[in-house]
């Protein structure tokens, strides 16, 4: 089997071929290690090896880890890429550095209501459903646009960009990836703060590449690192 490190150096390289064939400078593009599942010791190895972003999708899962006493001394930045629920939110207030999956209205204002309590800022990725497949999480592409005034007046969060979770047609997924990139241009025209908006989160394990390609700032890769689940 191969090792953790072994596969990040693999996974960088490839992230970094894909971005000089797009024209784009490579250090645009941040790594996410997906851990779920995962022990607190193969996020260590990851941590020795070089990485220090990760990803978690399971509320408790992740509240456990990043207190286990195996990551002593690696101080991970930690993004929560999970399914959210508004009840589940007050959690996470301090605990990690972006939120990539917040999918509805409601979950951004309890969002906010959270964050404005603690008195923080919170920086938060919507979640887009750009394969349109009734069993994804997400806003419809075109409900973004009707949200987004209401999303900008939030208090005590950020927007930062936009998230999405491909369909597995690799052709499918290059076209979705591309409208992401240009929904967010779109939104940017509408944002008070345009330069806030920079992220596009998408690309996993089997289309990082094109994900890359298309514009990439935060590819969220698991298998390919940690192995199978
Ligand atoms: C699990 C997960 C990933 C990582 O998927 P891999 O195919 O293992 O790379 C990425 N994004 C989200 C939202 C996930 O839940």
């Amino acid at each position: 089997m191969d090792s953790i490190s072994s596969n990040l150096a693999e996974i960088r390289r490839r992230i970094e071929r894909a971005a000089l064939d797009a024209g784009r400078d490579p250090a645009t593009v941040r790594l996410v290690a997906v851990s779920k599942t995962k022990p607190a010791e193969m996020i260590r190895e990851a941590c020795e090896a070089g990485q220090t972003l990760f990803g978690e999708s399971y509320m408790q899962e992740f509240l456990e880890k990043r207190e286990d006493p195996v990551l002593e001394g690696c101080s991970p930045e930690w993004h929560f890429i999970g399914h959210l629920q508004s009840n589940k939110i007050r959690s996470l207030i301090g605990r990690v550095s972006l939120i990539h999956g917040i999918d509805k209205l409601s979950t951004a204002r309890e969002l906010s209501r959270q964050a404005l309590k603690h008195a923080l800022t919170a920086d938060y990725l919507l979640e887009v459903n750009t394969s349109r497949e009734e069993t994804k999480y997400g806003m419809r592409p075109e409900e973004v646009e009707t949200a987004a005034e209401e999303l900008f007046a939030l208090p005590s969060v950020r927007l930062r960009g936009l998230m999405t979770i491909a369909a597995p047609d690799p052709e499918a997924a290059e076209l979705e990836f591309r409208e992401l990139r240009e929904l967010l241009l779109r939104l940017r025209k509408l944002a008070p703060r345009p330069e806030e908006l920079t992220e596009l989160s998408m690309g996993m394990s089997s289309d990082f590449e094109a994900a890359v390609r298309e514009g990439a700032t935060l590819v969220r890769v698991g298998t390919a690192i940690f192995g199978w689940r």
